[in-house]
């Protein structure tokens, strides 16, 4: 039994008021890829600040004609004072115009908010934009320091990093282990897990998921497709799947939703209310609260060793300071549309759909987000260079529209299906 998608939303701010009773103070972030492991080493709580669809708008004249519909939603949850958990928020710079616009009418409508900042470089391939994004994160824990009165801890950074680390090893695994086999675990499940830590990373959390990749990868090796699924795995991670072996095709189709600032969950949701569906049907989200957060490479910062180092294990690799550690795993995370790269892009994602045996591609788009309207038609091109179908799919974070989008989906399943059929 799946619980709604309000549902959803109600169990996870319930947990941050839960968190803040305790004493956590909580930062909420909306750019999938922050530096939580920062913002953890400063005894502070990141959380990963999800639309709610029945925010009240009303507060529109405020912001930028320009502001998307993921940026209209969060300002008017702050406006109804929805947010009352989080002690302070980090906005992105350098990203898009709606973040830039929203962060900076938050500032000034709501004085006594604690707002941070971190700007982000346009490239992401060279060793300057690493330098950078250092500064910056080196920047970011100064303010926080200023603003919060808490100063990183080497300590609490190692262990950060570790479990981050630990949280991306763990999904990507499931990411790539739902390819070979939907039903090992379902979509809705893998974005649950992923929201619940995202939303307060926390150890607890990590050891269930640990459970949870255990049992996959036991049934992976009964059904034979443990090392394909390990291939994929490091495939995704590298960007390179040429040793990918492609699944074997199963009935019904297999699609890849791709997009920006779109929730998972709302996706997860979506599909499972078709007539007749189940998320089995989704291959891989390449999203930016899902598979561009969990492909993240490695934070590597020297592990918090208690006692010698044990005789006989692996080399240490390279380690470089702290906020060049963290500057390099985020640029080393899939590019968003806001930055460069979109021939790299296009030239791994024909190959993705090769590779990963999809049959239909969703394009979603976030109402009004200029990135995602950028894109969408090369997505769409590298599709049909494939011979795949495609569907553009625009969504709102208040799901305004549902019947429509529902009978959408449908349709293009429909669409499919005949086509494998003919
Ligand atoms: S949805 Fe698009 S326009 Fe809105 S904040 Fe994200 S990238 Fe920017």
């Amino acid at each position: 039994m799946h619980l709604s998608y309000g549902e959803v939303i109600e169990t996870s701010t319930q947990r941050l008021r839960n968190l803040t009773q305790k004493g956590s103070t909580i930062v909420g972030y909306l750019y999938p890829h922050t530096p939580i492991e920062l913002l953890m080493a400063h005894g502070l709580t990141p959380s990963l600040m999800r639309v709610n669809p029945s925010a009240t708008a009303g507060f529109e004249d405020s912001l930028q004609t320009f502001s998307c519909s993921f940026t209209r939603n969060m300002y008017s949850q702050r406006a109804n004072g929805e947010l009352s958990s989080l002690s302070g928020v980090l906005f992105p710079g350098n990203t898009c115009d709606a973040l830039q616009n929203v962060a900076d009418v938050w500032r000034y409508r709501f004085p006594d908010d604690k707002i941070l900042r971190v700007t982000y470089p346009a490239t992401t391939q060279t060793e300057h934009a690493v330098d950078f994004l250092a500064n910056e994160l080196r920047i970011l824990s100064e303010n926080i320091t200023e603003t919060f009165g808490t100063s990183i801890s080497a300590t609490e950074l190692s262990d950060a990093a570790s479990l981050v680390n630990d949280f991306r090893e763990i999904m990507q695994f499931l990411y790539a282990a739902r390819v070979y086999d939907s039903n090992v675990i379902s979509y809705t499940e893998l974005v649950g897990m992923l929201r619940d830590f995202l939303t307060a990373p926390e150890r607890g959390i990590v050891d269930d998921m640990e459970d949870r990749f255990r049992s996959v990868r036991q049934i992976l090796e009964i059904n034979g497709h443990l090392k394909s699924a390990d291939l994929l795995k490091d495939g995704l991670l590298r960007r390179d799947l040429e040793k990918v072996v492609v699944p074997i095709p199963q009935d019904g189709p297999k699609i890849v939703i791709a997009g920006g600032m779109i929730e998972p969950q709302a996706i997860a949701s979506l599909v499972n209310d078709l007539d007749g569906v189940s998320d089995s049907i989704i291959a891989l989200d390449l999203l930016s609260f899902g598979y561009k957060t969990v492909f993240t490479p490695k934070t590597l910062i020297p592990p918090n060793q208690k006692g010698p180092k044990p005789i006989g294990s692996a080399p240490e690799p390279h380690y470089e300071g702290p906020f060049k550690a963290i500057a390099r795993a985020i640029l080393g995370a899939p590019l968003e549309p806001t930055q460069e790269g979109l021939s790299d892009r296009l030239a791994f994602l024909r190959q993705l759909f090769v590779k990963v045996g999809a049959n239909g591609l969703v394009v979603c788009e976030q109402s009004f987000c200029d990135p995602d309207e950028f894109e969408a038609p090369s997505l769409e091109k590298a599709a049909e260079d494939v011979g795949i179908p495609s569907l553009r799919f625009p969504i709102d974070p208040e799901l305004s529209d549902r019947g429509r989008l529902e009978g959408r989906l449908q349709t293009f399943l429909e669409t499919i299906e005949d086509r494998e059929v003919g």
